[in-house]
C-alpha cells in the first residue's frame, strides 16, 4: 500500500499525523483505501462481460474494506460506453447487485457542489477527492456505496 492517507483538503498523499506537507491543512486526513475508482471499460469488455466483471470486483472491493466505488462506464448515445452504462443502470435497477450495493447514485444526479453531492460527501467523505474530477462529465460514472451489512464468508 503506497499511501496511508490523503489530505481531505488538497487530496495529496500524506501521513496520518501532523499537518499536510502539501497544503498545510490541519484537517484530519482521509484513509486512502475506502474509496476506489474503477474503470469498467478497461480491456474493452462486452456488455455481458462488463456486468460479470463488476459483480466480481464488487466482491473483491468489499473484502478489501472499500466503502464506495466510483464506477467509470463512459457515456454517449452510441458506442460501447453508452451500451455498458445502460446495462449497468438496468442491472442496478433490477437489484442485480443489491446484496452488496447499498446505494447507487448516477453521476448526472450529483453535480459538483449540489445538495445531493453534499449529502453524498457527508456519507462517504473519501469520495470528495474523486468527485472533483467530474465537474463537467458526471454522466460517465456512477457512485456505488457498498453494503454495510455485508459479512465476508
Ligand atoms: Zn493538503
Amino acid at each position: 500500500m503506497a499511501q496511508i492517507a490523503e489530505c481531505s483538503e488538497c487530496g495529496n498523499a500524506r501521513s496520518l499525523f501532523g499537518d499536510c506537507p502539501h497544503c498545510g491543512s490541519p484537517q484530519i486526513p482521509l484513509l486512502a483505501v475506502d474509496v476506489i475508482e474503477f474503470n469498467i471499460k478497461l480491456g474493452n469488455p462486452s456488455v455481458d462481460d462488463a456486468l460479470e466483471i463488476l459483480a466480481v470486483k464488487i466482491r473483491e472491493f468489499l473484502e478489501l474494506g472499500v466503502k464506495a466505488v466510483i464506477l467509470i462506464h463512459g457515456y454517449g448515445s452510441s458506442g460501447q460506453g453508452g451500451h455498458i452504462k445502460r446495462a449497468i443502470h438496468e442491472a442496478l435497477e433490477n437489484n442485480r447487485y443489491a446484496d452488496r450495493v447499498d446505494e447507487y447514485i448516477y453521476g448526472e444526479n450529483v453535480p459538483y457542489g449540489s445538495p445531493a453531492y453534499l449529502e453524498l460527501i457527508k456519507k462517504r467523505p473519501g469520495l470528495k477527492r474523486y468527485l472533483r474530477h467530474f465537474k463537467a462529465s458526471n454522466a460517465g460514472m456512477t457512485v456505488l456505496l457498498l453494503g454495510s451489512g455485508y459479512r465476508s464468508a
